[in-house]
């Protein structure tokens, strides 16, 4: 395999001086799993990432990411994170076939309250399958140095000092060699990346460190996808459609994306319960009930792809690790395994990007403070910053799912409705005025803080601005692409 220039120069570069000597442990080698391996390729001699399936060469669906059937936006803050680990990772997608898609120009984007302003600036992404976008990571991973990645493994449990004081290391057992037993990993740090069904909070428990709290915010939704040939010769002035909800009473979504190979992915979402069928007419007349026509339209005489694909379990839950008395030193947390979202606003992957920036801050903090292979004080320090960088996120998903009100494990509080209230206020401006869209495509993307749409200017223009009465969507066509130049 050649590398390019600035994969070449990635290798190493970031390398902290005197690093720590050492061996690191990852569990779980999906989105979570490959970054945190990248940053601490920088801060250990030896990095094992340890993963139970196979791990393909190519861009495949697996079974220990059953999401990959389903429709994944990498945000443009998870993605300048993933840029600055792996230089050239836009690029490597770009020649793999993800397509560049200016949002919101290049974009329809039925918001509750009506079209939304094509003339912001908003941001650039790149959409792909989301095995393409785990398979250029994985790609990457392996050509840095001192990282090994061990597949058909399963992590069975962590290993401690007699004290119980920290962790040094896990048990692994080969799933190709059932006779080989459990075998010992021996390590400095233990990264657990192993997402929804993570074990930590059992070896915890078991390992008498408390049980762990958690919530679980369930607004009861489910995908379903399907992916089709782009019919030759279509034309139109977007590439990329998403037709909100109106909650309470309209709680469907449908997204239809361009990806790999001349193709676009379709996934259908419904909250409150209204979960779309799996059945060739179901999903057709799913599609054909959202607020607008326009995806049932494009894809009417478009070639299916691939079968259609469902998936549930997809609630907000949150560990809240950060709050036990007692945590063992030298393991950390991340990813999914910690926070996993309503995955609606698209924000997993690059929540995952963002700790393990945090990973890496907080490592080089450490080395300024202490001897290099002292990890006192690291796993509780970065299990408390990574809960104030969810928090963001959290509301941001949560709070909008809570105007459901089937929705069980959130409180809806006074604060709540008001917040509502205003931020309908927010959304109605967002289709009249582009730079209230902007504002708003900033905090949908994370490059902006939810508090940021309290700013004066929001705020005048939220009090300006008057709902779009009964121009219903059904009713109103979609605004023309502006003429700006195209993405790049
Ligand atoms: C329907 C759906 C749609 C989504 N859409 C988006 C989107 O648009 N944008 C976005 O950013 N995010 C999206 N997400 C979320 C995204 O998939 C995850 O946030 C992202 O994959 C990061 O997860 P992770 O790496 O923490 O865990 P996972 O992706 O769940 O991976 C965990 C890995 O750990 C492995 N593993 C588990 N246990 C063990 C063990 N004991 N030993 C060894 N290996 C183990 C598994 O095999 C797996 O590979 C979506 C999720 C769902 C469910």
């Amino acid at each position: 395999m050649s590398r390019t220039p600035d994969a070449i120069a990635s290798l190493g570069a970031d390398r902290v001086s005197g690093a720590y000597t050492g061996h690191a442990v990852v569990v779980g080698g999906s989105m979570a799993g490959l970054l945190a391996a990248r940053v601490l390729a920088n801060h250990f001699e030896q990095v094992t990432l340890v993963e139970r399936d196979a791990l393909p060469d190519s861009a495949q669906t697996r079974k220990g990411v059953p999401q990959g059937h389903q429709l994944h936006v990498l945000l443009p803050r998870g993605r300048g994170i993933v840029e600055r680990l792996f230089p050239g990772y836009g690029q490597e997608l770009k020649t793999a076939g993800a397509v560049s898609v200016r949002l919101p120009t290049d974009t329809l984007i039925l918001t509750p309250a009506g079209w939304l302003d094509r003339r912001a600036t908003g941001w650039s992404l790149l959409s792909a399958s989301r095995p393409l976008f785990e398979w250029a990571l994985r790609r990457r991973l392996r050509e840095v140095p001192g990282v090994t990645i061990l597949d058909r493994h399963d992590v069975t449990s962590l290993l401690t000092s007699r004290d119980g004081r920290q962790v040094i290391g896990t048990t692994v057992r080969s799933l190709d060699d059932a006779g080989s037993g459990h075998r010992q990993l021996d390590a400095e740090l233990v990264v657990d990346a192993s997402g929804r069904g993570s074990r930590a909070p059992v070896w915890l428990s078991e390992g008498g460190y408390g049980t762990p709290r958690k919530t679980h915010v369930d607004p009861n939704v489910a995908y379903a996808s399907r992916i089709y040939r782009i019919p030759e010769g279509f034309s139109a002035d977007w590439q990329l459609v998403m037709l909100a909800s109106q909650p309470p009473s309209i709680p469907r979504i449908g997204y239809l994306f361009p990806i790999e190979d001349g193709q676009w992915m379709v996934s259908l979402i419904g909250a409150a319960g209204q979960h779309p069928p799996t059945d060739e007419d179901g999903f057709a007349a799913f599609t054909r009930s959202l607020r607008h026509p326009v995806i049932a339209d494009a894809v009417a005489t478009a070639e299916p792809m691939s079968p259609i694909r469902g998936h549930r379990g997809t609630a907000n839950r949150l560990w809240h690790y950060e709050r036990m008395r007692c945590w063992p030193e030298r393991f950390v947390v991340l990813g999914d395994a910690v926070c996993a979202f309503n995955p609606v606003y698209g924000q997993g992957m690059s929540t995952a990007a963002l700790a393990a920036d945090t990973l890496d801050t907080c490592l080089r903090e450490q080395r300024r403070r202490r001897r290099a292979d002292d990890l006192d004080g690291l796993a509780r320090r970065f299990q408390r910053r990574l809960a104030r960088r969810n928090a963001g996120p959290w509301m941001l998903s949560t709070g909008e799912d809570l105007r459901y009100p089937t929705t069980t494990g959130g409180r809806v509080t006074a604060v709540t409705r008001l917040q509502h209230r205003y931020l309908d206020r927010v959304v109605v401006a967002t289709t009249q005025d582009p730079a209230i869209a902007d504002a708003y495509t900033q905090v949908l993307g994370l490059l902006a803080r939810p508090t940021s749409l309290f700013a004066p200017r929001v705020l005048a223009a939220a009090a300006r601005a008057r709902p779009n009465g009964e121009r219903g969507p059904l009713n109103s066509a979609p605004p023309a692409r502006p003429s700006v130049p195209a993405a790049s």
